[in-house]
């Protein structure tokens, strides 16, 4: 069996993995949260979350924080259905891979957009996602966070290389 074979990863695990990545464009320091929503394991969507367009990033000037929550950014999640509504995308029934724990706000637009299904690997404080789910038949799982390291070997991939001229 190639090698390779024996690394591909799980879908849960995919699509987390790619939230993590998602989230490497977050611009508030004091979350960086990826999402992406998938139906019939295809991508619909990804959302991180950052500042409304036009405005400073809290990396740069600083975090706008009430009662504990910073207010400056459009979350990943809510995001991540904006751009279903700018294409006209149907989100209906479709799973939402989060890195971490919807917020309140979150959680209650996932239920909204019908969301069908949660997948994170981490938490977040006061929020009350779990209630709404629960009341929703949200179903949410946690699985273990996806390895951080990509696996690109192009070393070793021969398609990859020039053919040499004989
Ligand atoms: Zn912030
Ligand atoms: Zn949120």
């Amino acid at each position: 069996m190639p090698n390779h074979k024996k690394k591909r990863p799980s879908w849960d695990n995919y699509f987390l993995k790619l939230a993590m990545l998602v989230s490497e464009r977050a611009t508030c320091p004091r979350m960086h949260c990826g999402c992406v929503l998938v139906r019939e394991k295809r991508i619909l969507s990804t959302g991180y979350n950052g500042s409304v367009p036009g405005d400073v990033h809290c990396e740069d000037e600083g975090c706008l924080v009430i009662d504990n929550h910073c207010q400056r950014t459009i979350h990943a999640e809510m995001n991540a259905v904006l751009q279903c509504s700018i294409h006209g995308v149907s989100t209906e029934g479709a799973t939402a891979y989060v890195t971490n724990m919807p917020c309140t706000n979150c959680s209650k637009a996932l239920i909204g957009a019908g969301i069908k299904e949660v997948v994170v690997f981490s938490e977040y404080h006061d929020t009350l996602a779990e209630t709404f789910f629960s009341i929703a038949g949200v179903e949410l799982r946690r699985i273990k966070m996806p390895k951080k390291s990509i696996d690109y070997d192009l070393k070793s991939y021969s398609s990859a290389q020039k053919k040499k001229k004989n």
